[in-house]
């Protein structure tokens, strides 16, 4: 689908020589061995997914944050994020950019215009999942910085550190990243991005709505980072924090995968 011009030869040649090609992924998940104890066991799960059942989505990889921790922590990512975007669009999976709110940045580009001409294709109904309460407190913004800084609309446009290229699609509404998933017989989600507690699980195209509708989440847990203020309950590290929101989606949402899942030798 989506090929324009020129590179469609191209595309045809990758797509047979990709026939076969899988992701191995290692999926952590959590289980409550014994139903309502409240202790959880950590249980890894080997599945493969074939690349051309599987998207790659970066959720609010934006080029700037009110919060100069968010900032920096993410600058300390973009590389790692964009190297396996670049590795799994090589391997022939769709890649959907999602930098909320920016969209007219876009409006113009291909990238954009291509999921926005998808006719629409209507989500099941949503699954009733329980929806346990988080477990680290930002209602304070979750700001960690000292003196704190005041939330602005700080972002324009998706990181520059990331490519946009070949089929891949700009979207930030749920009912696109959904038609193009069922359109394209694309079962399986990667998350990718930031905060964890905030848009990864709660934008219309992440991971509580999507798991509402039936797609297979994952979260890639090396690329993802919470909003969360050690001030504020549970008192923990920045770093602890992020890790027990991880723990929260692993028991509750999805399984994750470290990043390195793209990178094995592809199985044709
Ligand atoms: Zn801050």
């Amino acid at each position: 689908m989506m090929s324009e011009g020129h590179d469609a030869s191209e595309r045809t040649d990758s797509a047979s020589w990709r026939r076969g090609d899988y992701l191995r992924l290692h999926l952590r998940s959590r289980v409550e061995i014994f139903k309502g104890s409240d202790e959880w066991a950590e249980l890894v799960v080997e599945r493969e997914f074939p690349v051309g059942e599987t998207a790659i989505l970066l959720c609010d990889v934006w080029d700037n944050h009110w919060c100069r921790g968010a900032v920096r922590r993410l600058e300390q990512m973009v590389g790692q994020m964009n190297a396996v975007v670049d590795a799994a669009r090589e391997r022939g999976v769709q890649i959907i950019h999602s930098p909320s709110g920016t969209m007219d940045f876009y409006v113009d580009t291909p990238y954009r215009q291509r999921i926005v001409n998808l006719p629409r294709v209507s989500p099941p109904p949503p699954r009733e999942l329980l929806d346990p309460p988080l477990p680290v407190d930002a209602s304070d913004g979750g700001c960690d910085c000292d003196p704190p800084d005041k939330p602005y609309k700080a972002w324009t446009r998706q990181h520059p550190a990331i490519t946009i290229a070949g089929a891949d699609v700009i979207s930030d509404d749920g009912l696109e990243v959904y038609s193009l998933l069922a359109s394209g017989g694309i079962k399986n989600l990667i998350v990718v991005g930031v905060h964890t507690n905030m848009c990864v699980l709660h934008r219309s195209f992440a991971i509580k709505q999507m798991t509402r509708w039936g797609v297979r989440c994952v979260l890639v847990r090396d690329l993802t980072d919470a909003m969360y203020n050690p001030r504020m309950p549970p008192h923990v590290s920045h770093v602890e924090g992020t890790d027990r929101v991880i723990e929260h989606i692993e028991k509750h949402w999805c399984p994750t995968v470290l990043s390195s899942f793209v990178s094995p030798v592809p199985s044709w």
